[in-house]
């Protein structure tokens, strides 16, 4: 046989890829619907759903003679965002007329702002593989939501809903600061996570309520002027944001390295087969001519309604996660899950102000209390014990009156069927309170030891694993009712 001329080698090295070549750049611009009870110019509801065109009335229809009023909700939401977001807030105000023909755009223009954002600069910040980053902000504006054009109710004719046009909505435009389809994830699960806490929009994609566009580019790394864009359309979650990211930035590489032209261009994403079709190309700005509509006096915000939003605002998440972290000394995890959801922090906020010890009730409120709302499909609001009642359960067995597998389990199950008995008293209703009295303990240590000379002989032979055992005689002959830290301390003592 001839020996092999050749045999593999396994490079020591990264070859180059075209990921270390090009630096992506995204802007994102995100719609959110605002929670209003009306719409933006008039008294029509706001609300999502509802039969098509129940939610209109001449304003929306765009009737001749009808004017215009300002929604003072839906200013200040959009000042309350605002100011979480650490933006500039612009006192003074228009709204201006973008004009543009669509079917479900009765008046042939939308209300929006154009020279004057009602916030400006600011940023959102994000964490990607444990590092923090600001992404700026250039504006958010207030603008009203168009009509629905309905496709697939009728073989023959579009139809139009009209229950959309005038909701409010806030603009949220990023700069093109944001690096990788990550951060554009973290990006917009904080903006989401963000307008929740204020109640503001219930950020729900696939209802389409927060809405998203990404305009991306690539350029060769160390360069810095932006390359020419496509902007994506159509990204109903946020892991859709990130997965037409991915799928436009290897399509712009592809073209870059082909040798060929990237065209200014709109995109949709259709997430149904990970691909993206050209649109339109892109329109100027200048085709929508702007003008300030002669039907909304400018306005100026006055200082005493901004101070009294600034007051109102509650304690933003990003600031509660730094103080578990750093204050309480809960896990990054831990404080991230609990300062996802305001409700989770209105909870924990009311055990930890009955108790000191800040990670049993960290610990409770993941553990025990987060399984029964997985198992019962319930929401923290309709958790049957109180915080306080919890805040009692932890001192229960901080005190060493009861161990945590009892409070987790049997007292906790009959505070919730007894909500006005303290954990206290049902524990000693229930006769669970622990035996802490050594002299007892003694008794039970002394009765296992003496029945197991055999198990002892080995135990003193070098079988220290066996101190698990006795500990499981002892807790079964009392019954469960021994502090085992007490029974752990006197089976040491006696057995050495
Ligand atoms: P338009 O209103 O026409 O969509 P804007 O100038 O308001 O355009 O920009 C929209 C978004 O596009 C912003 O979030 C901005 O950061 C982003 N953007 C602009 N140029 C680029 C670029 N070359 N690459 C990536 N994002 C960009
Ligand atoms: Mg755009």
């Amino acid at each position: 046989m001839r020996a092999a001329f050749w045999e593999p080698i396994f490079l020591t090295f990264a070859p180059v890829t075209n990921s270390d070549k090009y630096e992506v750049v995204i802007g994102l611009e995100v719609h959110a619907q605002l929670l209003t009870k009306s719409k933006l110019f008039s008294g029509d509801s706001a609300s999502f759903g509802g039969a098509p065109n129940t939610h209109v009335s001449p304003i929306t229809l765009a009737h001749p003679g009808t004017l215009p009023k300002m929604n003072r909700k839906a200013i200040e939401y959009a000042i309350k965002l605002g100011l979480a977001l650490n933006c500039e807030i612009e006192q003074v105000n228009y709204f201006a007329r973008k004009n543009y023909f669509y079917p479900d755009l009765p008046k042939g223009y939308q209300i929006s702002q154009h020279t004057t954002p009602i916030c400006k600069n600011g940023h959102v910040s994000i964490k990607t593989n444990g590092e923090e980053r600001k992404i700026h902000l250039n504006r958010i504006h207030i603008e009203e939501d168009a009509g629905k054009s309905l496709h697939d109710v009728d073989e023959a004719y579009t139809a139009i809903d009209l229950n959309r046009a005038g909701v409010p909505l806030l603009e949220i435009v990023s700069e093109p600061d944001l690096h990788s389809s990550e951060e554009a994830f973290a990006y917009v699960t904080e903006l989401r996570r963000l307008v929740r806490w204020l109640n503001i929009c219930d950020g729900n994609m696939e209802e389409g309520s927060m809405r998203c566009d990404a305009n991306i580019s690539i350029r060769l790394k160390g360069t810095t002027k932006l390359g020419t864009r496509v902007e994506v359309k159509n990204l109903n979650s946020i892991r859709n944001v990130k997965r037409a990211i991915d799928l436009e930035v290897e399509r712009l590489i592809a073209i870059v390295e082909n040798g060929e032209v990237i065209q200014q261009e709109t995109r949709s994403y259709n997430a149904d087969n990970n691909t993206s079709f050209s649109l339109r190309s892109k329109e100027d700005a200048d085709d929508y001519r702007y003008f300030p509509d002669p039907d909304l006096t400018p306005f100026k915000i006055t200082d005493e309604f901004l101070a009294e939003i600034k007051a109102g605002l509650p304690a933003l998440p990003e600031e509660l996660e730094k103080k578990y972290l750093e204050v309480f000394h809960l896990t990054s995890y831990d404080a991230g899950v609990i300062c996802s959801d305001r409700s989770l922090v209105n909870f924990y906020e009311a055990i930890v102000a009955h108790t000191a010890n800040h990670k049993a009730a960290a610990n409770w409120l993941m553990g025990p209390v987060k399984s029964y709302l997985n198992d019962h499909g319930i929401d923290i609001a309709e958790f049957p014990v109180q915080p306080k009642k919890i805040a009692a359960l932890i001192d229960l067995v901080d005190e060493g009156k009861v161990s945590f597998n009892i409070a987790s389990t049997r007292i906790l199950a009959a505070a919730m069927v007894n909500p006005a008995k303290d954990p206290a008293q049902l524990a000693t209703e229930m006769n669970l309170l622990q035996e802490s009295d050594s002299e007892a303990i003694t008794g039970w240590v002394s009765e296992v030891i003496a029945r197991m000379p055999h198990k002892v002989k080995e135990y003193q032979g070098g079988k220290k694993g066996l101190i698990g055992l006795f500990a499981g005689e002892v807790k079964k002959l009392s019954k469960g009712k021994a502090d085992m830290q007490v029974v752990n301390k006197l089976l040491a003592e006696k057995l050495n």
